[in-house]
C-alpha cells in the first residue's frame, strides 16, 4: 500500500469538543445559563401573560400575602400585582443594566485601544482624563450626574455608563499597549496597512475576547448599580417599576410585609449570580490555556486509573534507580483520547545519562512529566504501568511524599530558563527558596549555600549576581540558575527537559560540558529529552527513541548512532548536520507522525517508512531485543541484523 493510499484512507481528523460542549461541561456556568435565560424567557413574555397591569392600584387589596388566589405573589402597599410588577420591573432593570454595559464597554474599549496603539501624547491625554473619572469614588460620581440631568431611568443609565468606561478603558490600553509593540503589528505596518485598518484587523481581535470576559463579568454589578440608584429614587420614577425602586419601596415595609422587598431582592440576587457564573464560564471558554481541555484547574498530581498494577518492581529492575514499566499516559478531550505514552519501558541507574530522543508530539516530555506527576488533570491522566524510584511506586505514593521529591531527590530543568524563573524576583532569592523548601537551613546557611550553588554552574561573579533579576542575566546564565536551583538539594535524578534548545551552539556546549561534569562529580543520573542526536552523542550513555508514544529503539548511545536498527533512528542522525560536510544531503523524514488518538494498526512509521512491507500494516510490532547489551528495536525489517522480528 502506497503512502497515498494510505492517506485517502484516513480517517477523519478529531474534532475537539465544541464551545457549547466545554461551556456545558462548567456545571456552574451551565446552571448560571439556564436561570438566565429562564429569567429573560419569562420577562419577555409578561406582556403575553395572563397578568394585571403593573401600575394599576388597587386599595381594597393591599398588601396581600403570597399564594393568594388572584396574585401568586401577592401585592404591595398600593395593591399593585407583585409579579406582574416583578416581571415588568425585572425587564426594565435587565435593559437599563445590559445597555449601561454595551455603551460603557464601546466608549471605554475604544479610548482604551486608540490610547494604547497612539501612546504618547494622545496616550497621556486620554489617560488624565480617564484618571479624573476614577479620583472620584463611582457610586459619588453616579449620583452627582444623576443630580446634574435629573432622577430618572435613562440618566442613571448614562450615570452608570460613565463611570464604568474607565474599568475598560484601562483594560483595554494595558492589552492594546503589550499588543501594538508585537511582531505582527509591526509586519502589518509593513504591508502598508492604515493604522485604522491595524487597530480593526490586528489588535482588536487580539483583545475582544478580553472586552467579552469584561462585559460578562460587569454586567451583573451594573444591574446592581441600576438598582442601588433606583433604590435612592434616582433611577426609575412612580409609578413605572424596576427592581431597585421595587426594593426601595418594599424597605418602609419590611417587618410588616417583608415579601414586598425580598421578592425583588431574590429576584436580583437570581440574576447577579446567574450572570456572573455565565461570566466565569465565558471567561473560562475564550482561555486557551483551558479551551484545550475540560474546564477545570490542574489538580496537584496527574490522576492515576489503573485497572491492575504490579506489587512490585520487574524482577530487572529490582535495584534500579529509577524505572518506568509499562507506562501509559493519555489525554481524555472530549471523546477522543490522546494516547501519548503507550508502554513505555525506561530504566535509569545512579550517574547513568539516558537521552529520549524523538520528534516533536512523540510523547517524550509526556514521559518524563508523568514520573513526577505532572502531567496536568485534566486532560491527562496515567491509566497504566509503575514508576519505581529505589522500587517505590510514585503512582501510588502520597501527595506529600510526591512533593518531598519533587525538587529534592528528582529534580528537573526546563527548555525556557525565562519562563522557568519568577520575573519579578532576584535570580539569588529564587534558588535560595528551592533550597528552603527542603532543608532547614538558617538564614546565613541558605545564602552560603546559594553562592556555592551559583559558583558551581560557573556564573561569573556570584555574589554580585545574587541580587540581579532574570531579565539582567543572558539567556545561557539564566540556563545556569536553572541547574543551580535542580542542584539545590542534591538530586539523585534530573530530568532535564530540551534544556539547550533555546541556547545558542557555544552556550549549548557549556551547557551539556557543565551537566555532564556535574551528575559525574553528585553520582546523579540525568533523563535527558532531546530532539537532537548531535546532543546525545555528546553526554548520553544511552539512549531511547521515541516516536508516537512508543520506544521503537533502544541501545547503548554510541551502538545506535553509530548503527541505528530503525529506520526512523536513521532518519533523525540523517538529519544533524555535519560541519565541513556541505555536500551531505540532509535526509528530511517525509510526512507528518500520526494523531495518536488515531494510531494505525501495525506499525506507526510505516506511512512514513521506505522498507514498509505490507505484513509492517497488521498486528502490533513487539520491541525486540538484539542483542545482550540491551539494544531493542520495534521492527519487523530493522537496518541490523539480530532482532527476532528480522526480515
Ligand atoms: S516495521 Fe520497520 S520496516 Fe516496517 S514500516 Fe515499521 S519501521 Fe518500516
Amino acid at each position: 500500500m502506497t503512502a497515498a493510499a494510505a492517506t485517502a484512507k484516513e480517517p477523519p481528523r478529531a474534532r475537539r469538543p465544541g464551545a457549547w460542549a466545554l461551556f456545558a461541561n462548567n456545571r456552574l456556568a451551565a446552571a448560571g445559563l439556564v436561570i438566565l435565560v429562564a429569567i429573560v424567557l419569562v420577562a419577555l413574555a409578561a406582556p403575553l401573560l395572563p397578568l394585571p397591569p403593573p401600575d394599576i392600584t388597587d386599595p381594597a387589596n393591599r398588601l396581600i400575602r403570597p399564594l393568594q388566589e388572584g396574585h401568586l405573589l401577592g401585592t404591595d402597599q398600593l395593591g399593585r400585582d407583585l409579579l406582574s410588577r416583578l416581571l415588568y420591573g425585572t425587564r426594565m432593570s435587565l435593559a437599563v443594566g445590559v445597555s449601561a454595559t454595551l455603551v460603557a464597554a464601546l466608549i471605554g474599549s475604544l479610548l482604551g485601544l486608540i490610547a494604547g496603539y497612539a501612546g504618547g501624547r494622545t496616550d497621556n491625554v486620554l489617560m488624565r482624563g480617564i484618571d479624573m473619572l476614577m479620583a472620584f469614588p463611582y457610586i459619588l460620581l453616579a449620583l452627582a450626574i444623576v443630580a446634574v440631568l435629573g432622577p430618572g431611568l435613562m440618566n442613571a443609565l448614562y450615570a452608570i455608563a460613565v463611570v464604568n468606561i474607565p474599568f475598560f478603558a484601562r483594560n483595554i490600553r494595558g492589552i492594546t499597549l503589550g499588543l501594538a509593540r508585537r511582531e505582527f503589528v509591526d509586519a502589518a505596518r509593513l504591508s502598508g496597512k492604515s493604522n485604522v485598518a491595524i487597530l480593526g484587523t490586528e489588535i482588536l481581535p487580539n483583545v475582544l475576547p478580553t472586552i467579552v470576559i469584561t462585559m460578562s463579568t460587569t454586567v451583573g454589578w451594573m444591574i446592581l448599580e441600576t438598582a442601588g440608584l433606583s433604590f435612592l429614587g434616582l433611577g426609575a420614577q412612580p409609578p413605572q417599576a424596576d427592581l431597585g425602586s421595587m426594593l426601595g419601596e418594599g424597605r418602609k415595609l419590611l417587618f410588616n410585609a417583608p415579601h414586598v422587598s425580598i421578592i425583588p431582592g431574590v429576584m436580583i440576587f437570581a440574576i447577579v449570580m446567574s450572570i456572573n457564573l455565565v461570566g466565569d464560564g465565558i471567561r473560562d471558554l475564550l482561555d486557551p490555556r483551558l479551551r484545550s481541555g475540560a474546564l477545570a484547574r490542574p489538580a496537584a498530581r496527574t490522576a492515576v486509573n489503573r485497572e491492575s498494577v504490579a506489587d512490585a518492581p520487574r524482577e530487572e529492575n529490582a535495584n534500579a534507580l529509577l524505572a518506568l514499566e509499562g507506562l501509559n499516559t493519555r489525554f481524555e478531550v472530549g471523546d477522543e483520547i490522546y494516547h501519548a505514552v503507550n508502554e513505555v519501558d525506561l530504566k535509569l541507574n545512579a550517574e547513568d545519562c539516558l537521552g529520549v530522543v524523538g520528534e516533536s508530539g512523540s510523547g517524550k516530555s509526556v514521559t518524563a512529566m508523568s514520573i513526577l506527576g505532572l502531567v496536568p488533570t485534566p486532560a491527562g491522566r496515567i491509566v497504566g504501568g509503575r514508576v519505581n524510584f529505589h522500587g517505590d511506586d510514585l503512582l501510588s505514593v502520597p501527595l506529600e511524599r510526591l512533593r518531598t521529591l519533587r525538587g529534592g531527590a528528582i529534580a528537573c530543568i526546563f527548555q525556557d530558563p525565562l519562563s522557568s524563573l519568577h520575573p519579578l524576583f532576584p535570580v539569588g532569592e529564587q534558588v535560595a527558596e528551592a533550597i528552603r523548601a527542603h532543608q532547614p537551613l538558617s538564614k546565613e546557611e541558605v545564602r552560603q549555600r546559594t553562592l556555592e550553588l551559583l559558583q558551581l554552574v560557573q556564573i561569573p561573579n556570584a555574589e554580585q549576581r545574587l541580587s540581579a533579576y532574570p531579565h539582567e542575566l543572558s539567556g545561557g546564565m539564566r540556563q545556569r540558575v536553572c541547574i543551580a536551583m535542580a542542584l539545590a538539594n542534591d538530586p539523585e535524578v534530573v530530568i532535564a527537559d530540551e534544556p539547550t534548545t533555546a541556547l545558542d551552539v557555544t552556550v549549548q556546549a557549556q551547557m551539556l560540558r557543565l551537566l555532564n561534569r556535574l551528575r559525574r562529580e553528585r553520582n546523579a543520573a540525568v533523563l535527558f529529552i532531546t530532539h537532537d542526536f548531535g546532543v546525545v552523542s555528546e553526554i548520553c550513555d544511552r539512549v531511547a527513541v521515541m516516536y508516537a508514544g512508543r520506544i521503537v529503539e533502544t541501545g547503548p548511545a554510541e551502538d545506535v548512532i553509530h548503527a541505528p536498527a530503525h529506520p526512523y533512528t536513521r532518519k533523525l542522525i540523517d538529519c544533524v548536520p555535519v560541519l565541513g560536510e556541505q555536500d551531505r544531503q540532509l535526509d528530511a523524514i517525509p510526512g507528518l507522525p500520526p494523531a495518536v488518538n488515531r494510531l494505525p494498526e501495525g506499525c506507526a512509521f510505516a506511512d512514513r517508512c521506505d522498507r514498509a512491507r505490507d505484513d509492517c500494516r497488521v498486528g502490533n510490532v513487539e520491541l525486540a531485543a538484539l542483542n545482550k547489551e540491551g539494544r531493542a528495536v520495534r521492527c519487523l525489517y530493522p537496518l541490523v541484523e539480530g532482532a527476532e522480528g528480522s526480515g
